[in-house]
């Protein structure tokens, strides 16, 4: 199954964040990499005092269910020592799943298409880069969304992931 992961970070140098992520998703049983975009610079959605986010999306494929899909990705959030202390609040890692193949998923702990992502331009403008075709589930075409998307401060760095 083609899968979308959201990741961001908004501590302990993000970057490096994302980098070991990358490492850590593509080392998972039954995970491949297929893509990762470029780094991107966001300002916070929560508290304006907090930094900054990284953020990128990270294309897969898995023949894990999206349930254990979920735990694996939770792990590698917990083992980077997330912090979490408020809805939005500042954090290490977070990763979240933003597509799972064309499948509409609404169980208790998992919403599939991510909630929000077709207004954010965090995940909309990194996923066109790497996936420009896309079809959004209940959403429409992607390089629609992204024509109705503004940037809201979004920067694509130079570094690379
Ligand atoms: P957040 O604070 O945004 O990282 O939310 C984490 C919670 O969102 C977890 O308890 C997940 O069970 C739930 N969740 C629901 N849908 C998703 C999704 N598509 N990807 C990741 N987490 C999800």
């Amino acid at each position: 199954m083609r899968v979308y992961l959201g990741l961001g970070s908004n501590l302990e140098t993000p970057i490096d964040q994302l980098r070991a992520a990358r490492i850590a998703i593509s080392n998972v049983n039954g995970i491949s990499e297929i893509a990762f975009s470029s780094l991107y610079r966001s300002p916070s959605m929560g508290s304006k005092d907090q930094p900054d986010y990284i953020n990128a999306v990270m294309a897969i494929e898995t023949d894990l269910s999206p349930l254990e899909l979920l735990a694996a990705m939770q792990c590698v959030e917990n083992e980077q020592g997330r912090i979490r202390t408020e809805h939005w609040g500042a954090r290490t890692l977070d990763i979240d799943i933003l597509l799972f193949g064309n499948e509409v998923l609404n169980l208790p702990n998992l919403i599939v298409p991510h909630y929000g992502m077709a207004e954010r331009a965090f995940v909309l403008y990194p996923l066109a880069e790497i996936a420009p075709g896309l079809d959004i589930p209940s959403h429409g075409k992607l390089v629609e969304l992204v024509a109705r998307c503004p940037l809201d401060g979004l920067e694509r760095l130079t570094d690379a992931a």
